[in-house]
């Protein structure tokens, strides 16, 4: 073991033991983190409004300063925060949700429900990154052990951050991250380094800092000891883009250049000063595509990064689509799933790095914000006395960590320390287990609904389920699906769901027609199969778009701010321009006819 190596496994103990301990007595940390949180803002404006202006902490002790704040401040959404949020981008200094000023605004992705949302990002998000970053390292070396002074292929990229009218800097909350002084802190004191300078990161345009990213990638093949994105899309996006862009990459790896496609100047010194001509790699790189070439690509990863022990990504949710294209990509390569979060907070960390994306379960953090729970029940449940119908569930009271049940199903509720106070985030978990005291969670889905036309109610997770059955009748073909999304059209006559693929190969459209009607027939919502064998809902569609038309609506979200490290592909849309790119785009339609 080297002299880093040492240090390193030293520091990986120390907040190994320190998550331990807090995981040990959850529930009670639980109660002191909330307790923290109102200390040190009871004194805002939205937390005297409901626990009253004379308040006085240090009289309660913290389980009855638990029992009051739950008492007392109502559930909230985004909209009940935002009226706070909108006067503190303009400008107001008081102190709205938080006694310290705000002064960074994080875009939460919007992709979910199409709408990016203000959220408050202080040194607290930053600092928890950073202590989640270190921890789920931690737990990963123990699993696969990386060489101390070796490489990261890293696909990540800043969005452009810009200013509210009130002067306060705006951006994704990865954009604030990667520009903090935690990251630097990051960069510096982790085993290994990334391959691109920040330049790249940071340059602004996704396309460049791919092209950027791959070829210093390659430069330092022989040391990368794993590849990694935030969202595994980026991952699937840089070795499509490597697909076309090999030859050229070769090209620069000889001679030392760059290509002219990276147009910063700023990326274009930093990457300067990384290269110089290596004939026999490019050669060798050469090769090694063009046998790759034929294979159609399968295992690229280890091919060309042959060090590489792991690659690191979130894979879960709405990134399960990508799945299947990523393992083609590693070959025999594990896939580490990487934690669970949002813009709002951190939540849970994975500690067991060899479950697969389909095990995969997040530890909850307890220092992290005070999280609660809202139990969920179909539908159908039989004693709903007690319960809130919603439209897709029906609702129990919140609980506290410390009363969850494994098996259960619950959507997530923060109280942080950026200023959100029983913010729904509108995430559906289920409780695995538990690790010491604090709970496993499996990731479920997005809870709003995405689909519905009348009384039928499809999420996000039934369409991928749905998606996944109807391209599986692609095998047969030397096609796949590269991404979807869909609509609920109810300016048709009656209303029906129109799903949209993008596929890459031939398909014969016979084939495809049947993939239309395995979709329509496999909606098990019993909404939808109601309303389909009454004729209420018409025909699913689906709609072939041309190669390319993703890549549109990426572009079309990145030019309204969107980062390329946060990006999920909208599953669904009611957006006018996404609508009028993905019709302008559909090259074949089909429809299910027989139903039932
Ligand atoms: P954002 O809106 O960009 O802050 O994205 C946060 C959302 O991404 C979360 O609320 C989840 O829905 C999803 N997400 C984040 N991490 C994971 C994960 N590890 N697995 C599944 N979904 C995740």
């Amino acid at each position: 073991m080297t002299v880093e190596e040492a240090a390193a496994a030293g520091e990986d103990q120390e907040i190994i033991s320190w998550f331990e301990g807090v995981a040990e007595n959850a529930g009670l940390v639980q109660t002191q983190t909330l307790r923290r949180i109102i200390e040190l803002n009871h004194r805002t404006e939205y937390l005297q409004k409901w626990l009253g202006r004379d308040l006085q902490v240090q009289d309660l002790d913290p389980a009855a300063l638990e029992s009051l704040f739950i008492s007392s401040v109502p559930l909230a959404c985004h909209a009940d925060h935002e009226p706070y949020i909108q006067r503190i981008a303009d400008g107001d200094i008081s102190p709205l949700l938080t006694q310290e000023p705000i002064s960074t605004l994080s875009l939460s992705s919007g992709t979910t429900d199409g709408r990016p949302k203000y959220v408050p990002f202080t040194r607290f998000s930053s600092q928890s990154t950073l202590q989640i970053f270190r921890l789920g390292a931690a737990y990963r070396s123990r699993v696969f052990p990386i060489r101390a002074g070796g490489r990261i292929l890293e696909f990540i990229y800043s969005s452009k951050q810009f200013q509210t009218k009130g002067g306060l800097t705006a951006g994704t909350a990865t954009t604030h991250y990667f520009a903090s002084e935690e990251f630097k802190t990051k960069q510096k004191r982790t085993k290994c380094f990334t391959c691109s300078p920040y330049e790249v990161i940071a340059g602004g345009d996704y396309k460049q800092s791919t092209y950027c990213h791959l070829l210093l990638g390659l430069a330092f093949s022989d040391q990368v000891e794993f590849v990694t994105s935030t969202f595994a899309y980026s991952i699937v996006q840089a070795f499509a883009a490597f697909e076309e862009l090999w030859e050229e990459l070769c090209d620069d790896l000889r001679g030392g250049t760059l290509s002219l496609r990276v147009t910063s100047p700023g990326m274009r010194r930093a990457v300067m000063d990384c290269l110089s001509p290596n004939p026999s790699l490019a050669s060798n790189v050469e090769m090694k595509c063009r046998e790759l070439e034929g294979s159609d690509w399968g295992s690229l990863i280890p091919k060309l990064w042959p060090n590489a022990k792991y690659i690191y990504s979130i894979m879960t949710g709405s990134m399960q689509p990508y799945l299947k294209k990523l393992r083609h990509y590693a070959g025999y390569l594990a896939l580490v799933c990487a934690d669970y979060g949002s813009t709002e907070s951190w939540i849970g960390v994975n500690l067991e790095p060899h479950d697969t994306p389909e095990r995969v379960t997040f530890t909850v953090i307890p220092t992290f914000s005070y999280f609660e729970f809202i139990p969920l029940y179909t539908r159908n449940k039989k004693d709903n006395s007690n319960l809130v119908v919603t439209d897709d569930f029906l609702e129990g009271d919140p609980l506290p960590l410390s009363r969850v049940k494994v098996g259960q199903q619950y959507e997530i509720v923060l109280t942080t320390f950026t200023g959100l106070y029983r913010y729904r985030l509108g995430d559906v978990v289920e409780v695995a287990g538990f690790y010491k005291g604090a709970p496993k969670l499996t990731f479920i889905c997005r809870r709003k609904l995405i689909l519905t036309v009348n009384i039928d109610k499809s999420t996000e997770r039934d369409l991928q389920i749905v998606v996944e059955k109807g391209s599986r009748l692609l095998s047969q073909t030397r096609a796949e699906v590269v991404d979807f999304t869909s609509h609920a059209d109810l300016a048709a006559h009656p209303g029906r769901y129109v799903i949209y693929w993008e596929v890459k190969g031939e398909a014969a459209d016979g084939v495809l027609d049947a993939c239309c009607r395995e979709m329509d027939a496999s909606f098990a919502d019993h909404g939808y199969v109601v309303s389909r064998k009454t004729g209420s809902i018409g025909p699913l569609e689906l709609r072939i778009v041309e190669t390319g038309t993703f890549g549109k609506i990426l572009e079309y979200y990145i030019g309204n701010g969107a980062a390329m490290s946060q990006f999920k592909t909208p599953r669904c849309t009611t957006n006018e321009v996404l609508l009028r790119i993905l019709d302008r785009c559909t090259v074949k339609r089909f429809r299910s006819t027989a139903y039932g």
